[in-house]
């Protein structure tokens, strides 16, 4: 089949790349100059398996007024009369019960695993270069009741298949000697052993080389997107600066753009921004060889080879592109409280901020749209790294319509609000399959 991903991140990247494996011919169209460019550019870096806690959760209820009047250094909520937010933030509200986090935990875990082993068979046949490690991670809680709960869930999440270990602070330091100098008391900490780190953006970089080389895809870089001609039931053509593109399927993975522009073919998806920040800087000999999650200020530490990435803050600020100096500001704060040792400070390689492309239920929209050709692979908010590749493959074998579990229900007309559902129980079905 001709297939046109639509959006060259991370997510569009891969997707292109587990098309082309199984013999599609792949056209890319991306608006900037090379791929991975937005959103996949210098996140936290975490290929983060086990931490795939919904952000709608009871826990988060107490806590909103405090993040609306932005008394929360980590996350605001900027109100507006924004019937986006109203509704996203409704069906938010709807997922904050025990059970719905439970699920959707669930869910994630699910295909943070599938990630992982489309991850290792794809370096397996393509060894890519992108500091890639095995660096497990670990969350460091300074308050008891805080830590008492994520031990609960880590516990869970053992249960489901994914080990995750309860430290005391004793062992916290022994894991990870950079955090002596951690100002606060620790109460302890969650470590996931079979987490890793990589860089997303030169693994995709990467990818796009292998998809062009080894399955001979087109890459139309610097060619934005205007519109989705629909004619029926289907996508006739996708209208570019570039000219008109026709394919047999479309897959839409524009990120955080992708709710506008699927509007022009007359489709509302439940997608809302959150902004978050970075900084990278130089790594000392004393920079953290394990990945830490600083939880009381959601910060994550990250080495990647000769480099330092700090990375947090959650601003859901409607569109706004713009980088902040003050969070940026604070972010340097913060790391030099945390780990004065770990990084030179005072040469900032690079500031940034993306925006997370995020769902009410933190699960991502895979799947077939209520459209007969267009697929969607996108709403991958808060771990998009994590799931890319996981995401890219179940794209491809729904292309194929070669998933038993999935009979009969992608080929029928469904709200992509279903379709958040259908994942989840898709990876399930999967699971359970294999036990
Ligand atoms: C601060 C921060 C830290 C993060 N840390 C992590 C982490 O540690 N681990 C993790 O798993 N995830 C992390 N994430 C989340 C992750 O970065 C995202 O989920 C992921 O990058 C989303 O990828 P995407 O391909 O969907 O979106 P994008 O990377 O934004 O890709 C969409 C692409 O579509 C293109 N596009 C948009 N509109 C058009 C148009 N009209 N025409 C043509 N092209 C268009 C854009 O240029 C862009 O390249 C983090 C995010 C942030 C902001």
């Amino acid at each position: 089949m001709k297939i046109a991903v639509l959006g060259g991140g991370v997510i569009g990247v891969t997707t292109a790349f587990f098309l082309g494996k199984q013999g599609h011919e792949v056209t890319l169209i991306e608006a900037e100059a090379e791929v991975a460019q937005k959103t996949s550019f210098a996140n936290g870096a975490q290929l983060s398996y086990g931490y795939t806690e919904p952000l709608a959760s009871p826990a988060i209820i107490p806590k909103l007024p405090q993040l609306i009047s932005g008394r929360d250094a980590a996350f605001r909520i900027k109100p507006a009369l924004d019937s986006r937010l109203l509704s996203w933030g409704t069906q938010f509200l709807k997922n904050c019960t025990a059970r719905r986090e439970s699920q959707n935990t669930q869910a994630v875990l699910n295909l943070a695993l599938r990630s992982r082993d489309a991850l290792q068979q794809l370096l397996k046949e393509h060894p890519i270069a992108f500091d890639h490690r095995q660096a497990a991670k670990l969350h460091v809680y300074t308050q008891d009741k805080a830590f008492q709960a994520a031990i609960k869930k880590a516990q869970l999440k053992t249960d489901w298949g994914y080990l995750q270990e309860i430290l005391t602070p004793e062992q916290c330091l022994a894991k990870e000697p950079g955090l002596n100098r951690y100002s606060n008391h620790i109460a302890g900490g969650i470590y996931s052993p079979q987490d890793e780190v990589g860089d997303p953006y030169r693994f995709s970089v990467a990818l796009r080389e292998i998809c062009q080389t080894e399955f001979h895809a087109t890459f139309l870089l610097n060619t934005r997107i205007e519109q989705l001609v629909r004619h029926g039931n289907r996508i006739k053509q996708v209208e570019t600066t570039r000219g008109v593109i026709e394919a047999d399927a479309y897959v839409l993975a524009l990120g955080p753009q992708s709710a506008q522009l699927v509007k022009t073919a007359g489709i509302t998806l439940p997608i809302y921004p959150i902004k978050g920040y970075s900084i990278t800087v130089p790594a000392t000999d004393q920079a953290p060889q394990v990945s830490i999650t600083d939880t009381d200020h959601k910060m994550v530490y990250c080495t990647l080879g000769d480099k330092l990435r700090i990375a947090g803050i959650a601003d859901m600020v409607g569109d706004n592109e713009t980088t902040d100096p003050r969070r940026i500001e604070q972010l340097i704060r913060t790391a030099q409280q945390r780990f004065p040792q770990a990084g030179d400070y005072s040469r900032i390689l690079h500031q940034w901020s993306g925006l997370r492309p995020a769902t009410p239920n933190s699960i991502p929209l895979i799947g077939r749209s209520t459209l007969e050709n267009l697929f969607l692979n996108t709403g991958h908010g808060m771990l998009g790294w994590t799931l890319a590749c996981g995401s890219g493959a179940v794209i491809a074998a729904l292309v194929e319509d070669i998933e038993p579990q999935c009979e009969g229900t992608f080929g029928r007309r469904s709200e992509p609000k279903r379709e958040t559902l259908i994942i989840g129980r898709f990876y399930k079905g999967n699971e359970n399959n294999k036990s």
